[in-house]
């Protein structure tokens, strides 16, 4: 059963009955919805044990409501991978701190283990389960691997072995490699059931372009914005993205491809650096000898501080969270004098929702005049908009290509908007015709035996 993440990218959480054990595959957060609504429907399982909860991977959609799963079932045991742990001190924090302005009071009353106090040890409670090992759940009735999925550091798929059945859950995933964090691995197949996420289900024209080409156009953007005194602002998520862009812009520098000025960043995403820094090793990474930390940054002021920044008078590369310029966040304040300022630019690295802020900049022309967010008058877009995909999420293809090597009978699609998942569902079924395809709607139950 979906009790969240079924035809929608929101609060993932998928509950697996295995001969009347429970296991919960992540607790996330929804980003968008109000009140209970954001958290899985854990009332949906109506009694139904949780025994086991794994952790995919330390996104806020994937990881947030990990503590309230705790809270309603105290005996389940979680299961992370030792770089999620490390990550989830930071992220989890972040969710309590968020969670009260976000939601309605009565829902923040009801909540324990979200204060900075519980927090410690709520997280004292995961044990690790590293990349690359298995163990057996529910007193041998079934066996868990975790595989490296790409995407960020820690991230894992899941290889679920049960009486003769083998299921594979995705997480989230990538088969290519990005800059810090290489590609996903894969069980042998065939399997029987394929669990897989499908973000980038739909044929997007940015996604078409290759990565190397996409650095390029980036590389030429930032060139021209500093040729001309301006700065440039990439919005990026302090998890994955601001590590991998920061690392991207770092090699430009040293082969002489872009001038080196000022290269901002700022509060949690600095410490989500340290954490790849405190993993050089892990089985997510590429390259062991790169280091976040020795990339030259300049601080990120705070709230009040940003508007009088630095790189609004001298050529800089600023960037700020969040990648989706959430209403509140640095990005989502420095676009409002960005988009004044003709010589500067804004460059989107990644997916927006187009519920957000980041979606209307985005797409924006210049000579218009917009309003986002909470904002109570227009602004008018004179700075350059561009837009690139550095996805951390399989493209299309390699979606594909991940039934073509685990030959599943069944595929449920999961963790994408009904779009991309209508969209890929129907190219699986064209290409791989003997394979059964469904989409889970939350609360229903569904049967993966065959
Ligand atoms: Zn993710």
């Amino acid at each position: 059963m979906a009790l969240g993440g079924g035809r929608e990218i929101g609060a993932n959480s998928f509950y697996y009955g295995i001969d009347g054990h429970g296991l919960l595959v992540d607790a996330g957060l929804h980003p968008e919805k109000l009140g209970w609504e954001a958290f899985p429907k854990i009332t949906a399982l109506n009694g139904h044990p949780v025994d086991t909860l794994l952790v995919t991977h330390a996104h806020t959609d994937h990881l947030g409501a990990v503590p309230f799963v705790m809270q309603h079932h105290p005996n389940a045991e979680v299961y992370a991978t030792s770089e999620t742990i490390e990550l989830s001190r930071i992220m989890l924090s972040n969710s309590a701190s968020l969670l009260p302005k976000q939601h309605p009071a009565e829902v923040i009353e009801a909540l324990t283990n979200y204060t900075l106090i519980e927090l410690p040890d709520v997280i004292a409670q995961f044990r690790p389960l590293d990349l690359g090992t298995s163990q057996q759940f529910g007193d041998g009735r079934f066996k868990a691997t975790y595989y490296t999925s790409g995407h960020i550091l820690g991230a894992a798929g899941i290889l679920i072995e049960t009486d003769g059945q083998r299921i594979f859950h995705t997480g989230d995933t990538s088969l290519h490699a990005q800059r810090i964090v290489g590609g996903a691995a894969l069980p042998d197949g065939p399997i029987d059931v394929l669990v897989s996420e499908s973000t980038n289900g739909i044929v997007d024209a940015y996604l078409t372009h290759t990565r190397e080409r996409e650095l390029e156009r980036l590389i030429t953007t930032i060139n021209e914005t500093l040729a001309a005194e301006g700065s440039v602002l990439i919005p990026v998520f302090a998890l994955g993205k601001l590590q991998e862009m920061l690392m991207m812009i770092s090699d430009a520098m040293k082969a002489g491809r872009i001038p080196s000025v000022p290269v901002y960043s700022g509060g949690m995403g600095r410490r989500i650096s340290d954490v790849y820094d405190q993993f050089p090793m892990s089985r997510s990474r590429t390259n062991p000898k790169d280091r976040v930390a020795d990339i030259e940054q300049s601080e990120l002021p705070r709230r009040d501080g940003l508007f009088s920044g630095k790189f609004f008078r001298e050529p800089s590369i600023v960037l700020a969270a969040s990648g989706m310029m959430q209403d509140g966040t640095p990005s989502y304040f420095l676009a409002q004098r960005w988009l004044r300022l003709a010589h500067f630019t804004i460059c989107f690295v990644g997916y927006t929702d187009p519920r957000t802020p980041g979606y209307i900049v985005s797409h924006a022309e210049q000579g218009t005049r917009i309003k986002f967010g909470s904002m109570r008058r227009d602004v008018p877009v004179r700075c350059k908009i561009e837009r690139f995909r550095f996805s951390a999420h399989a493209r299309r293809e390699e979606l594909l290509e991940i039934v073509r090597r685990l030959r599943p009978k069944k595929v449920v699609l999961t963790h994408g908007d009904e779009r991309a998942i209508a969209a890929f569902g129907e190219l699986i079924v064209e290409t791989f015709p003997e394979t059964q395809v469904s989409a889970p709607e939350v609360g229903k139950w569904y049967s993966l035996s065959s």
